[in-house]
């Protein structure tokens, strides 16, 4: 097995077909152009090989697949400089890759070309724990960071779960359970190093962890999906580990009750840093494949950080008034470190969960946010769509950030029940936009999510338009994504 391959965690095991397609706006990749790249990185660091391609050609989505023309993995901003003049100069496309764990064909090379995979570009350049940051190269695996930093009594809070890279997430803006404490990936973001389209370097942000200065292109890149450039070096701001939690798992009859409650934790001035919601579908299929015992009920999961025990015990017991308020049926919080590890391995193992519960389905994924006071009404929304559909689904998500999952299952090739899976998300997502949230809480637009662009975004989306334009006059950065 080639080494690449172990960028995927795991792959439906369904059959989406692979496309040959493209819509004749750019130039193909021929033998000029791989030897321009093999001059530059060497033969051992590119590959036309079908395996390589093929493992390129998708992400953890149900999008068409589409290979690349040839794979390269640089090691150097240098060596990105240079191809991507190249391919600017001949209109190629080019798209960046950090570990394809996207959930909305963000990396799936649509037009094929020139994709350029970040995996090996995988250092912590310097760590300052005196500033609370450090620069990495955009290949390393937060996961890796995380070990390494925690050694020295830091961390990165964003955690999207999957084994996601730094530079993925950047251009992304992932988040995920800790989101709704200390932030998505966006607000840790202090300085990069980006190759534009045109080949030229630029160096933006500063290490200060405030400023005033300027435009904020940090904010520009990051969420941009490697549309307006290529990330190579991120400065990150760190938090020093939490020297005490406290979890608890709270239980409802009715999933009003459970989503009212997040509500008014939210709403009473304590700072979880993790509060999920599961649904009793959810909550099922965590049971069987990861080995919990909870009631299948409307589900909290919840968690608090802090300097000492006793503040952490405070907060708690208002929490448990707010959940006693909300008519909870159980609420566990004698939980040590073991068990806390696996209800959050459970958490993040949902997906996971369901693929081996649903074999040969796929599910849509539904990543709606909205304002918190709109969540129940989000909930409620979701669940009586799914069942005007005549659909299964399951509804989970980071509650106190008010981001909602659904995974709708369905059969792309099962034309008019996956006709009616399209529908129940329009539906979901229109009304999470008419609350005043948006289409995507975290996974990004990639392809999935295009079609709600115009609706979420009116006029401004013109402007995004012209700012792709401006700064990829050609198109050649990932292109078919976010815009339609
Ligand atoms: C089981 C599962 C659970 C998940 N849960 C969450 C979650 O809770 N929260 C969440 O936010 N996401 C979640 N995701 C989605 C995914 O993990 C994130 O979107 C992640 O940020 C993608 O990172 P990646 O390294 O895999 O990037 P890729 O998927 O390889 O790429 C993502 C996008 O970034 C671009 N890109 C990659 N590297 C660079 C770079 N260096 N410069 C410029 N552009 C670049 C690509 O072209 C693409 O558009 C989940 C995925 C799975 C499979």
């Amino acid at each position: 097995m080639d080494s690449q391959d172990l960028n995927f965690e795991f792959t439906w095991a369904f059959n989406i077909q692979v496309t040959e397609k493209n819509s004749g706006k750019y130039t193909q990749v021929t033998n000029k152009e791989l030897e321009f790249i093999r001059s530059m990185v060497g033969p051992e660091r590119m590959s036309t090989g079908e395996s390589v391609l093929e493992l390129h050609s998708k992400d953890e989505s149900f999008h068409q697949r589409r290979k690349p023309d040839v794979v390269v993995w640089p090691l150097r901003t240098e060596e990105i400089s240079q191809i991507l003049k190249m391919a600017d100069e001949r209109r190629i496309p080019v798209t960046p890759w950090g570990a394809g764990t996207s959930l909305e064909g963000n990396p799936i090379p649509l037009e094929g070309g020139i994709l350029l995979d970040l995996q090996q570009m995988n250092h912590v350049l310097e760590l300052r724990t005196e500033d609370l940051q450090v620069r990495v190269e955009a290949g390393v695996l937060y996961k890796e960071l995380n070990q390494h930093l925690s050694r020295f009594g830091l961390f990165f809070p964003p955690d999207p779960g999957a084994s996601a890279t730094v530079g993925g997430m950047v251009a992304n803006n992932a988040s995920g359970i800790r989101t709704v404490k200390y932030g998505a990936t966006k607000d840790f973001v202090l300085s990069m190093v980006v190759v534009l389209p045109s080949g030229e370097v630029i160096r933006i942000g500063t290490n200060a962890t405030k400023s005033s200065s300027g435009y904020d292109l940090c904010r520009l890149f990051v969420g941009s999906e490697g549309t307006l450039g290529l990330v190579t070096e991120v400065t990150l701001r760190l938090i020093g580990l939490p020297a005490e939690f406290m979890a608890a798992v709270v239980q409802f009859d009715l999933i009003r009750e459970a989503t009212d409650t997040v509500i008014q934790i939210m709403r009473s001035g304590l700072s979880p840093a993790a509060l999920e919601f599961l649904d009793a579908p959810t909550v099922r299929v965590v049971n069987q494949f990861k080995k919990l015992s909870l009631e299948e009920r409307p589900t909290l999961f919840i968690e608090f950080h802090g300097a000492s025990a006793m503040g952490l015990k405070e907060e708690l017991e208002l929490v448990k008034e707010i959940c006693g308020e909300h008519r909870s049926l159980r609420f566990d919080s004698g939980i040590g470190r073991e068990k806390r590890n696996r209800l959050w391995e459970a958490r993040y193992g949902v997906r996971e969960s369901i693929k081996v519960n649903d074999p040969g389905f796929h599910p849509l994924v539904i990543d709606t946010a909205v304002p918190i006071s709109k969540y129940s009404d989000l909930v409620a929304w979701g669940q009586k769509i799914i069942e005007k559909k005549g659909l299964k689904g399951y509804a989970f998500g980071h509650a106190g950030s008010g981001n909602l999952h659904m995974e709708i299952l369905g059969i792309p090739e099962e034309k008019a029940q996956w006709q009616r899976v399209r529908e129940a998300e329009e539906e979901i997502v229109y009304f999470a936009l008419e609350c005043g949230g948006t289409a995507t809480g975290e996974h990004g637009i990639g392809i999935g999510k295009r079609k709600f662009m115009k609706k979420e975004h009116g006029e401004s989306l013109l402007l995004m338009k012209q700012i792709k334009k401006l700064l990829d006059p050609n198109g050649i950065m990932n292109p078919g994504k976010i815009f339609e």
